[in-house]
């Protein structure tokens, strides 16, 4: 099973991408996770990627492609992965294509994780963390049993900076604009599953299953 996994921030594709691993018996593949363990062994492609994020720029995709291209040749990903976090654009989806036929692969499917963005932006502004041991509440979904306390070590709670209703919104909207035209690119190609988003973790990951089918 070749897939991608998509979804705007927020969308809870971090808990499906687990399941879905899990089911399928297929390697997760985070392109922040490629770049962390190139740059940590400082291979030629790290090298260059690191230059790029000191300088503050944008990795260019041919390197994000490289990147991802070097892990989807590792025996593991024979059988089947799932891409997370990539693509982002129509222009790397296409340098994918080629990649994967070059391997002589394909996608089967690509999951789309919809949410409508109001949605998206209440569960963001309502996310707190803890400032001593990190965990995560959501003041409506996930309350901690007193206000502003963490349930498991009695530290502070705090909002990220990034999580205010401008920001949120500002976010989303960028990721909305960008991955539209890349929902339309695999409908085309007839592989889009578009899951609705706003219902239990459980039943979304049902309706997964239920599109993928249940052979890995
Ligand atoms: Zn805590």
């Amino acid at each position: 099973m070749k897939l991608v996994l998509l979804g705007p921030p927020g969308a809870g594709k971090g808990t499906q991408a687990i399941s879905i691993v899990q089911k399928y018996d297929i390697p997760h593949i985070s392109t922040g996770d490629i770049f962390r363990k190139n740059i940590k062994e400082g291979t030629d492609l790290g090298k260059k990627a690191k230059d790029y994020m000191d300088k503050g720029l944008l990795v260019p995709d041919e390197l994000v492609v490289d990147l991802v291209k070097s892990r989807l040749v590792e025996d593991d990903c024979k059988q089947g992965f799932l891409l997370d976090g990539f693509p982002r654009t129509v222009n790397q989806a296409d340098e994918l294509d080629k990649v994967l036929g070059e391997m002589d692969m394909n996608l089967d499917k690509v999951v789309n994780i919809d949410v409508d963005k109001e949605i998206l932006v209440k569960r963001a502004i309502g996310r707190r963390i803890c400032r001593n041991c990190g965990a995560a509440y959501h003041i409506e979904f996930n309350p901690p049993k007193e206000e502003g306390v963490c349930s498991l070590c009695g530290g502070e709670l705090y909002q990220r900076d990034d999580d205010t209703q401008e920001t949120v919104s500002k976010r989303i909207a960028v990721y909305l604009d960008q991955t539209k035209p890349l929902a339309e690119y695999y409908s085309k190609k007839g592989i889009l599953v578009d899951i609705d988003g706003q219902q239990s973790i459980e039943k979304v990951f049902e309706d997964i299953v239920n599109a993928l089918g249940s052979e890995s």
